[in-house]
């Protein structure tokens, strides 16, 4: 018996007379043939259904009551058959923006898992961005302590308050000093520094520090500042927020719809989560760059109801001293620069460019002949927003694993680590652990690595 193939013996669900078929794994495999000779039979009331019925029976029986069992198949026996996924013909929710991830419910639960366990990092520093407790505050501090000669510095706590808009600065020291509090730390026209609490840290007074630690990250709407009050006058900012300290960036807390391409909130917006933009193919405006302009080389303006503008293109190209009669592929850049960009609007009588004229075209796609025409001309580009990932760039930022995790799964390196973000691309690269999209492009075998790291 071997273990690379599904042995089926006498099936002989709905139609099928007693087949006997081995199958190999991990292989692309098409079942033909006539109208009810049975191939769903096989497929999907045979295969996928002992697939199915197996896997569910590796749960324990309180949860197998909230799954669908699917009834055993009529044979005589299946060996060798893995857990199954069915894609079924009938499928009701697809769209065009529709994969093997979001129809077999594998991408709901890869968003799930993102927003529960995957790290953020800073999109401008690349360092890890977490929220801060006090408790994690504390130990921070405490670690800052090993540099120093006076191992017990004395410290201020403090947190900062916004003076609203229609009150003085004396009216908010007003209500803080009726709040106890009276020693301020600085206060400019628009916002006073607030000392929570002034000690020496060390041990002793832990339990004091982590009160004022709370009570200052409340007042400051998730904002404290620690101030070492010794020579070195270092400042620590810390955030109960998803904020980066370093850069002052906050960012928004996702919830699993930030990771899906199907929903605004996770969705590229250059490319509204399909990866790819919608734009013009030169080379098939330009099929044959051994044309001249006089030969036609401009496919587009070639059909018959183009011939009055391809004429008027022609003079206004000659007006121009721009050759009319050599191949393309032998003029200068700078005329098909002009070709394609133009240099004015044709009611003043000027070229409108290529680009111009298809901008224009496409204003008028409602009508068929036009949509028809375009269809000929159109390319499908990689998103330079979002690089193909089709998400937001923020949804990027959260990864899951190390960075050596990644590298390890990850068969030719950096292959399939999402570079992301046109202006920071070696710290994106750089960055540890994979992207939602970075997973969704690994190859099966190496997801399972990943896992088990
Ligand atoms: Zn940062
Ligand atoms: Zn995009």
């Amino acid at each position: 018996m071997t273990r690379d193939c599904i042995r089926i013996r006498g099936a002989r669900q709905n139609n099928l007379k007693s087949l006997d078929l081995d199958l190999s794994l991990n292989e692309f495999i098409v079942i033909t043939g006539v109208s009810g000779s049975g191939k769903s039979s096989l497929a999907f009331d045979t295969i996928y259904a002992e697939g199915q019925r197996r896997y569910i029976e590796t749960f324990s029986p309180y949860a197998r009551q909230f799954l669908d069992r699917m009834d055993k198949p009529q044979t005589d026996s299946i060996e060798g058959i893995p857990p199954s996924i069915a894609i079924d013909q009938t499928n009701p929710v697809r769209t065009s923006r529709s994969t093997v991830g979001t129809m077999t419910e594998i991408n709901d639960h890869l968003k799930l898992l993102f927003a529960r366990i995957s790290t953020l990092y800073c999109k401008n520093c690349g360092d890890e961005v977490s929220k801060d407790t006090p408790e994690g505050i504390y130990q921070t501090l405490n670690k800052e302590l090993l540099n120093k000669q006076d191992q017990t510095p004395r410290v201020a706590i403090t947190f900062t308050v916004i003076i609203p808009k229609n009150f003085s600065q004396n009216e908010i020291e007003g209500y803080l000093s009726v709040q106890g509090y009276t020693q301020i730390y600085s206060k400019t026209s628009q916002k006073i520094e607030v000392i929570q609490d002034r000690l020496r840290f060390n041990d002793s007074n832990r339990a004091r520090i982590l009160e004022a630690l709370e009570v200052a990250v409340q007042h400051g709407r998730g904002h404290l500042t620690v101030r070492f009050l010794d020579d070195s006058d270092q400042i620590f900012k810390f955030s109960s927020h998803l904020h980066c300290a370093t850069c002052d960036v906050s960012y928004d807390q996702p919830i699993p719809n930030s990771f899906s391409f199907n929903s605004a909130l996770g969705a590229c917006e250059s490319c509204r989560g399909f990866g790819r933009t919608m734009g013009i193919d030169h080379q098939l405006v330009i099929p044959d760059e051994n044309k001249t302009l006089l030969d036609g080389a401009i496919k587009p303006l070639q059909s018959k109801s183009y011939q009055k503008r391809h004429k008027k293109f022609i003079s206004l190209a000659e007006e121009k001293k721009i050759p009319v009669d050599i191949p393309w592929n032998q003029m200068e850049p700078e005329h098909h620069k002009w070709i394609w960009n133009g240099d004015g609007s044709e009611k003043k009588g000027m070229w409108y460019g290529l680009d111009r004229f298809f901008s224009w075209l496409e204003k008028k796609s409602y009508r068929m002949h036009i949509r028809m025409l375009l269809s000929k001309y159109r390319s499908y580009d990689l998103c330079i927003d979002c690089c193909g990932s089709r998400l937001k760039a923020d949804s990027l930022l959260w990864r899951l694993g190390t960075l050596s995790d990644a590298n390890k799964v990850v068969f030719v390196k950096d292959r399939f680590r999402h570079p992301v973000i046109k202006c920071n691309k070696n710290k994106f690269s750089s960055m540890p652990g994979l992207t939602l999209h970075d997973l969704m492009m690994l190859p099966i075998s190496s997801v399972d690595d990943f896992f088990l790291l």
